[in-house]
């Protein structure tokens, strides 16, 4: 870049000592070298202070008794005033760390303060030389020299400051000797000059050669934090710049994530194609990257085709899948090199911070492990560390489930199904339960869903049909039994199966069984779920709509399908009394159910009072915490035995309260 006289003028004018050669050190070196120069000034400016101080006062002594003792006087006064300020903010400051870049505001005030004191000392030449005695010119050539020496060596690294120290000085003593007249004096007033003009060209030399060695510094340190061959920051430079971001998430919270890149197959371009266009292959990946990703993001080749992203501000998979997605999709258009063209598709593991860790070292861990999962999986795509923990925590669950079918830690429970107001016990509903051998007793809520989203929910629903059959088969021939069918497993044909294979055999009967679907499972398809549902029925097994009054489908919709059994939920149970309006409803329904042909039963009664309504509103069943508990099938049977004796064919009064 050319640059024109002024905008070197100004350059040097700004503290640059460098403005008039060739390099131009950027913004960043640039603020690195205004460090070390002022920090070289603020070295010197004790002594130099202590300097003027006491010259000030020789002057002071040399010129008493003169007429002008009172201006000297008011002059030392500015002089000392000026110079002990200046000492006591360098003090003030001396305890501080040195600031390793400054700005051009450090510089310009140095300016000032050299200009301020340069005018006071170039001032004594010019008003006091004239009526001065010779002892005293003496004095004042001799103070003047030291200072435009001493001054000269102290902001030896600001040329600028320099000049405008010197500046008034010489101008000063060189126009107050000239003017007593004699050739000499001419003479004398043109070598000060000249003097003073080597002075400032040694200056000025010193100044480069420090402004030189701090840039060639500078530059080394960059290369040492660069990788030569695409140019991005290496891997020590990510390190550090990722323990600022780490430090940062700590004080702040501000969140980043950190990406890990690996070329799915750069080894097989490098040992095909060789090592330059291996080579050419990094530098174009390199800008892929760069042009994919934003600028305050950190994108460094930490090794051979190993590189990794830190994004600043990404602390939600959200975001981070999107720029992830950016990404692979930037490498899906095909490399060209010596005209051959193939693809090199990505692949990438993500770990966030502060979620996934708050060390660098684990998260790189993390992201590598997350990495190591996408090339497991499909190449050129990305993983989340958060998913991936997902996917294996599930993947474990699955198999604890698996094991758990295998080993009979699953287990049933029965709570009785009571008719109002006879009380007796028409049946029982058979509940699931894990008993997990570390974390105890697990309710449905905690495996069901795991169970459906693995498809074992076949399995295990087979598991309690056959389960829940086999103990009902040892009850009192007029209880059922009831068997909750989850919405995924209603249209599996292995339900349709096991069915069929449990009734056929003729043991069981039919009607003994009773399965409870809910609103969930029997909506969408319509037809089809009553295709479904006839079937069952036809096989003599009854249908029950469960929980009902949680789900989004329609009266009309629900009504339209073959049931024998509607059960109100558990939720709106504990309401009819609270809200008049599920009461107006509950009393609705029992109203129609005589004439739809299907019954009622009320789940979760828990109080009285709330028994006391439903039986006023007519309802035939209830379920609930009231009468019992959920028992396991050991705790039913001396029930049985004692109803077996007495020849009861009910259970009438045994389970009417916990
Ligand atoms: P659900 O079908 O509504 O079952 C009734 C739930 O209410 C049971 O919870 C039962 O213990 C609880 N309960 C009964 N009476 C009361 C009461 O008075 N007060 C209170 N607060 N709760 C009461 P559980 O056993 O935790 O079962 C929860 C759900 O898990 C069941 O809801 C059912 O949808 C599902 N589930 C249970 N066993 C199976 C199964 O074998 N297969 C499938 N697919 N789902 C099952
Ligand atoms: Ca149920
Ligand atoms: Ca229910």
């Amino acid at each position: 870049m050319k640059q024109t006289f002024l905008a070197r003028w100004r350059r040097w004018s700004r503290g640059d000592p460098m403005a008039f050669r060739t390099l131009v050190p950027d913004e960043e070196i640039a603020g690195r070298i205004r460090a070390v120069q002022i920090n070289a000034v603020m070295r010197n400016s004790i002594p130099m202070m202590s300097a003027a101080i006491v010259n000030a006062l020789t002057l002071l002594i040399a010129m008493r008794e003169t007429s002008y003792e009172p201006i000297i006087q008011n002059w030392a006064f500015v002089v000392v005033s000026l110079a002990s300020f200046l000492m006591l903010r360098q003090r003030s400051r001396a305890n501080k760390q040195r600031p390793q870049s400054a700005s051009t505001r450090g510089i310009r005030n140095a300016v000032i303060y050299a200009l301020a004191m340069g005018a006071l000392w170039g001032g004594v030449p010019a008003f006091f030389f004239v009526e001065a005695t010779s002892d005293v010119k003496l004095v004042i050539v001799c103070l003047s020299i030291g200072m435009l020496c001493g001054g000269s060596f102290a902001l030896a690294t600001i040329p600028v400051a320099a000049t405008a120290f010197v500046a008034p000085i010489v101008v000063g003593a060189a126009f107050a000797i000239a003017r007593e007249g004699a050739f000499v004096d001419h003479l004398l007033a043109v070598l000060l000059v000249v003097y003073t003009a080597v002075l400032l060209r040694a200056v000025s030399s010193h100044a480069i050669q420090l402004a030189t060695r701090v840039y060639n510094h500078a530059r080394d340190e960059a290369a040492a934090q660069t990788d030569a061959l695409t140019h991005l920051p290496n891997r020590v430079s990510f390190r550090r710049h990722m323990s600022e971001a780490l430090a940062r998430v700590r004080r702040y919270g501000e969140g980043f994530a950190l990406f890990c890149f690996d070329l799915d197959n750069f080894k097989t371009v490098n040992d095909t194609m060789g090592h330059s266009a291996g080579d050419r292959v990094l530098i174009e990946v390199a800008s892929r990257l760069r042009d994919a990703t934003r600028d305050v993001d950190f994108v460094a080749r930490l090794a051979g085709d190993e590189f990794a992203l830190i994004a600043a501000h990404i602390d939600d998979d959200e975001d981070a899948r999107t720029l992830a997605g950016r990404i692979n999709r930037a490498f899906q258009s095909p490399f060209v090199i010596d005209g051959r063209e193939f693809i090199c598709t990505i692949s990438i593991g993500i770990a966030i911070a502060p979620v996934d860790g708050l060390e660098m070292d684990l998260l790189m861990r993390h992201a590598d492990a997350a990495l190591y999962a996408t090339k497991n999986r499909q190449r050129g795509t990305f993983t989340l560390f958060g998913d991936r923990q997902h996917a294996m925590r599930r993947r474990s669950e699955d198999q604890a489930l698996r094991r758990a079918l295998a080993d009979r830690e699953l287990q049933l429970v029965f709570q009785p199904i009571v008719e109002l107001p006879t009380r007796r016990t028409t049946g029982f509903e058979a509940l699931l339960r894990w008993n997990h051998p570390e974390r105890g007793l697990l309710l449905p809520a905690e495996f069901i869903p795991l169970a459906e989203e693995s498809g074992l929910i076949d399995e295990i629903g087979a598991w309690v049909l056959r389960e829940a059959i086999r103990i009902a088969f040892g009850w009192p021939e007029h209880l059922r039994v009831t068997v909750n069918v989850s919405a995924l497993q209603f249209r599996n044909p292995v339900l349709d199966r096991t069915l069929r294979e449990l009734v056929s055999n003729g043991r069981f009967p039919a009607r003994r069984l009773e399965l409870e679907l809910t609103e969930s499972a029997l909506v969408g398809d319509n037809v089809a779920a009553r295709d479904l549902l006839q079937g069952f029925r036809q096989l003599g097994v009854r249908i029950a709509l469960d929980d009902f009054g949680t789900g989004y489908s329609s009266l009309t919709n629900i009504l339209d399908l073959p049931f024998d059994r509607l059960k109100i939920d558990r939720a709106f149970t504990a309401n009819v009394l609270a809200t008049p309006a599920c009461g107006a409803l509950v009393k609705a329904i029992v109203g129609m159910s005589a004439d739809l042909n299907f019954r009622i039963t009320a789940e979760g009664v828990e109080t009285p009072e709330q028994l006391a309504f439903l039986e006023q509103t007519g309802c035939q069943e209830a379920q609930g915490y009231l009468f019992s508990r959920p028992k396991v099938a050991a705790e039913l049977e001396p029930m049985f035995a004692e109803c077996r004796e007495s020849g009861a064919s009910d259970l009438r009064g045994r389970l009417r309260v916990v």
